[in-house]
């Protein structure tokens, strides 16, 4: 990476910003039901402490368009926070203002506080200036932990690296973006995406920009259906996105002349209704029953995924392969999860669904990483800068400025 890292600067006394995602579920009663993203940032916050910062957490929760809603509170998170730790955590009533550099102003090393939810502010969500001055400026040092916001341009994202001396990458967003590098720039091939889900119009960019990167992508999910239309098989009642269908062919004919091996769908489960309990049969891509539903992937499918599988050193995983929340076409993710876990290649997940079918298995163990980020992983296999990271100090100017600092003193 070629930002600044946490590691690169100097923290002790410093009082330091960190931005982390703490959008956690609550149930009715105002109880955290899954800490995953409070705990993903304690490799951050535990250096820090260590290294004798001052620490203040800021993080957004919800969308409470600029309104002061108590149910979007963080207060929830203190006390998880504080219990993670093992010490008292503050919390601040406003992330912005006169209380919060009063209190900031008090803080000893290894003191932390955590800021109220940054969107009670309009100017977070628009990345005005003058809220990211104010959030900016009573620190020493800006830290970028909250990969899962990196693809939103917001004021505690972007805009608050021009108000705080130097702004770095905390460990979540380092092994985030490495493990990304690993996977998709320098990877150890042969790479296999496999790429599921609802839309293709939603996946297009990425499959057009692992198509130039990958050896191998394998379609499924209702996705499938518009590659199969698009080489003119009839598809039944499954779900197609006419429009899509001439971008699909000018993906396949590249990929084609480029040598990217697309393997899609041979069979199907399908279903008379788009239910549960609907009456369901296995049939190959010919034989789709004109009024009938493709809800998942075949037994023979699954069977040829994973011969394309079996040699990769590198696989992705976005996006189930069939509509897997229903058990009569939950079959051919699950069979993909296995697969993945027993593999011993470098494999990284990401994308709402599929991690659920990595929990719902029990295999999150397996897989060598589990992005925490959906849209911003999203955004990094499209091929799109994040701003969130873009924003950050670049390594060699720091370190030319450092130099020029020596040089002048
Ligand atoms: P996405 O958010 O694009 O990754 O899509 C995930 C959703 O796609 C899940 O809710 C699945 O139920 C749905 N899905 C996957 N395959 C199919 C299919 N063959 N027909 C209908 N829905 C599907």
């Amino acid at each position: 990476m070629d930002k600044l890292f946490i590691k690169d600067i100097d923290v002790r006394n410093k009082k330091v910003l960190v931005r982390t995602d703490y959008n956690v579920p609550l149930d009715e009663h105002g109880n955290i039901t899954d800490d995953t993203r409070i705990r993903a940032t304690l490799p951050t916050i535990n250096y820090l402490l260590d290294g004798g910062a001052k620490i203040i957490i800021a993080s957004h929760f919800g969308r409470p368009k600029g309104g002061r809603t108590p149910e979007f509170s963080l207060r929830p998170v203190v006390k998880r926070l504080s219990r993670l730790l093992d010490k008292e955590v503050i919390f601040v009533e406003d992330c912005i203002g006169k209380k919060v550099k009063e209190i900031v102003d008090k803080m000893k090393p290894q003191d932390v506080v955590l800021l109220e939810n940054l969107r009670f502010h309009v100017g977070e969500e628009k990345n005005d200036p003058e809220f990211a001055k104010a959030l900016g400026s009573p620190y020493d040092v800006f830290i970028q932990d909250a990969f899962g916001n990196c693809h939103r341009n917001h004021a505690s994202m972007v805009g608050i690296t021009g108000c705080v001396p130097v702004s770095a990458a905390g460990f979540l967003v380092k092994k985030e973006i490495d493990y990304f590098e690993k996977a998709v720039n320098n990877p150890l091939r042969p790479v296999t995406a496999i790429l599921g889900g609802a839309k293709v119009s939603d996946k297009i960019k990425i499959v057009r920009n692992l198509a130039e990167r990958v050896d191998k992508i394998i379609i499924g999910g209702a996705m499938a259906f518009t590659f199969l239309k698009a080489q003119g098989h009839e598809i039944g009642k499954s779900l197609v996105e006419e429009d899509m269908i001439g971008e699909v062919n000018s993906i396949l004919k590249k990929a084609v002349a480029s040598g990217i091996k697309f393997y899609l769908p041979v069979d199907f489960v399908v279903a008379e209704r788009f239910a549960a309990d609907a009456e369901t049969k296995i049939v190959t891509y010919q034989e789709i029953p004109a009024n009938w539903y493709g809800l998942d992937i075949g037994p023979a499918s699954t069977s040829l995924f994973l011969e394309a599988i079996n040699n990769s050193k590198t696989i992705l995983w976005n996006g189930p392969m069939g509509a897997f929340e229903m058990d009569a076409f939950s079959r051919g993710t699950y069979a993909m999860v296995e697969a993945i876990a027993k593999s011993h290649a470098l494999t990284i997940v990401g994308g709402g669904d599929t991690d659920v079918a990595l929990h719902k298995a029990g295999e999150t163990h397996s897989v060598s990483y589990i992005s925490t980020g959906g849209g911003a992983f999203l955004r990094l296999l499209e091929g799109t800068e994040l701003p969130g990271i873009a924003a950050l100090t670049d390594k060699k100017e720091y370190a030319k400025k450092a130099q020029m600092a020596v040089t002048a003193g």
